[in-house]
């Protein structure tokens, strides 16, 4: 399996430590390299055979294929099978399907509803990345028409999905923002591929459910010099497991450095015949290593479950997704409002956060810097405990916003309550362990 260190990397640099490339040590050079956020030509003495060498050395071992000009997509890019290993790169992108037959008030509604999705979640604005565009028509002509309409209305990447070559010509002659090409098979390679070399876009191999004639796609696209390559290796509804395991071999090869399946992998849950089938197929493919799935159904209650589950299985495990700490008001706070407390782990916060605003209450909320951690790992951590309580309530001088010295700490965080309580001088009420439970909590307990 390709894992690269900055040890690794940090012996084939000049070891100079001239800062030139921003950073100060090579060391920190090869850190960020392997963090991905310089690169290495931003070294002026890596050049020529070295530095194609250090390239090849440090390339992911899923190639990365951009596609979208005005709104670029980037699909794979990974380097580790499992997150906990390192992090996923790349989440996985989810394009809507339209096809050429739509009428087009259909089609620029669908449009529309892409171009516009906007979900918040804990704090990170969910989007949807591309538009699919299939020719279902089979006449070149009517999907150009289409992919023009569709291009002239988004911003968003757009993916040209047709098995006749003379189609995706067709397309490409109208839409020059760097499109996805689906799909050359084992009989069009040779002209998609041709299409792929003369608009320089990437393109997807198709094979349904064949691995073997999978990778003789791959290869003879290879063979003409392309690299930017994802696969489809099919899906059947009817038997999702056998789909899932071909997602997980492609990649299994991948991480083995086989050079000629190291492609992003595209999942089409747009094959289902219903919305349920569809959200678990999709399920699959996120946690199974899809890169991008195109999807139909645009009901909220089956893209809001998808999107929420790639959001959890693409967030840096390295990094819990945290808010500010510091001290927040909720409504119109007085001095004899409740002063509540709680930790900086992002979905922790927002969720008390909720609570207290729908609950249309007048209060302030203390949030403790525990790292990024909830309230029971980080009092079992360390990362919340009386002292960094006490410093909290120092440091955000919330003696000068209340006129009481009381605070409701979490009932995750009770063990804490004596300490801080004794360190401090403030009265600590234990609060609910659940946030839900704080309207009531403060109708009982709050005079
Ligand atoms: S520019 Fe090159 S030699 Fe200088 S510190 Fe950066 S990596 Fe090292």
């Amino acid at each position: 399996m390709k894992r690269l260190g900055p040890l690794d990397l940090y012996r084939h640099l000049p070891k100079t430590n001239c800062g030139e490339c921003g950073e100060k040590t090579c060391m920190a050079f090869a850190s960020q390299i392997i963090e991905r956020t310089v690169k290495l030509t931003d070294c002026p003495y890596l050049k020529g055979s070295h530095l194609e060498a250090l390239i090849k050395m440090t390339s992911p071992a899923v190639r990365q294929v951009v596609f979208g000009k005005k709104s670029p997509v980037k699909i794979g890019g990974e380097d580790v099978l499992y997150r906990h290993e390192l992090t996923y790169f790349n989440e996985t992108a989810i394009a809507i399907d339209v096809d050429d037959r739509m009428t087009d008030d259909e089609l620029l509604e669908r449009v529309a509803y892409v171009t516009n999705f906007s979900h918040e979640r804990i704090g990170q604005e969910l989007t949807l990345q591309a538009v699919a565009i299939k020719n279902v028509s089979q006449d070149p002509a009517v999907f150009a028409e289409c992919v023009q309409k569709v291009a002239a209305k988004t911003d968003k990447a757009l993916i040209v999905c047709s098995f006749l070559p003379e189609s995706l010509e067709a397309a490409l002659s109208v839409c020059d923002d760097n499109p996805l090409l689906y799909a050359a098979t084992k009989d069009t390679w040779e002209q998609v591929g041709g299409l792929a070399m003369k608009y320089d876009c990437p393109v997807v191999a198709f094979a349904d459910n064949n691995l073997s004639e999978l990778k003789s796609v791959v290869h003879a696209l290879q063979s003409m010099g392309l690299k930017d390559i994802a696969v489809d290796p099919g899906i059947h509804p009817e038997n999702l497991s056998a789909t899932v395991n071909e997602f997980v071999e492609i990649r299994r090869v991948s991480m083995n450095e086989d050079d000629t399946m190291n492609c992003p992998i595209i999942g089409i849950p747009a094959a289902c015949t219903n919305p349920m089938e569809e959200v678990m197929s999709a399920a699959l493919m996120i946690d199974r290593f899809a890169d991008l799935l195109i999807f139909h159904t645009t009901d909220m209650y089956a893209v809001l479950p998808v999107i929420t589950l790639r959001q959890n299985i693409y967030t840096d495990p390295r990094r819990p997704v945290s808010v500010d700490a510091g001290l927040r008001t909720f409504g119109t706070p007085t001095k004899e409002s409740p002063l509540l407390a709680t930790t900086n782990f992002a979905l922790t916060y927002y969720t008390v956060a909720s609570d207290i605003e729908s609950s249309g209450l007048n209060a302030y909320l203390l949030v403790f810097d525990t790292e990024g951690l909830g309230v029971e790992a980080s009092v079992a951590g360390g990362q919340l405990d009386a002292y960094k309580a006490k410093e909290a309530i120092e440091k955000t001088q919330v003696k000068d916003v209340v006129s009481h010295k009381k605070i409701i700490i979490p009932g995750m965080a009770a063990r804490i309550s004596g300490e801080l309580e004794q360190i401090s001088g403030w009265e600590v009420l234990v609060g609910p362990r659940d946030s839900s439970g704080i309207p009531e909590f403060l109708n009982k307990r709050w005079n």
